[in-house]
């Protein structure tokens, strides 16, 4: 019999299909609004292949996210191919950079990324996350 809670994660795996399909046809992500500004937000870093900024909903004293500007089919992580390769290393490359600038080193902070419904993934445009500014607790939740 299938409980309640069954229900619940089935129903969320359903969504996060429709998103991931979406996604993959071309539709713009909110983190497309963002790139293009039709979203407001205030860009902590920019160059030509990425942007970081605050996450909307801060896990931390200091949250912010690393997107790629143009997600070439990386709606999730697990979609990455030979040919994504120096996009991923720059976008953790630019994260350490703004981790220091945001004032996270020597501290420390915590990078994530979310991938599918098992992972918590809710933008289907790969994004990394930088958190800091207190003492994470391990396993993540
Ligand atoms: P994830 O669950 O890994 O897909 O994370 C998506 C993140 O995007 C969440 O932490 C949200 O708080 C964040 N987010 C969603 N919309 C916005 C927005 N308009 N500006 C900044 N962050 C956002």
């Amino acid at each position: 019999a299938n409980t309640m809670a069954d229900e619940v994660a089935e129903s969320r795996k359903a969504a996060a299909k429709k998103m991931e399909e979406a996604a993959d046809a071309g539709e713009p992500t909110v983190f497309d609004k963002i790139v293009k500004k039709e979203i407001p937000s205030n860009f902590i870093y920019e160059d030509d292949d990425c942007v970081a900024f605050h996450d909307l909903s801060p896990q931390g004293p200091v949250h912010f996210l690393v997107i790629p500007k143009d997600r070439a089919g990386l709606s999730r992580l697990s979609k990455a191919e030979e040919s994504h390769k120096a996009l991923l290393g720059h976008l953790l490359y630019v994260a350490q950079q703004v981790a220091k600038q945001e004032g996270l080193v020597p501290g420390g902070f915590r990078v994530v990324i979310n991938d599918g419904p098992d992972g918590s993934q809710s933008v289907y445009h790969l994004h990394i996350h930088v958190i800091g500014g207190r003492q994470m607790g391990w396993p993540p939740g």
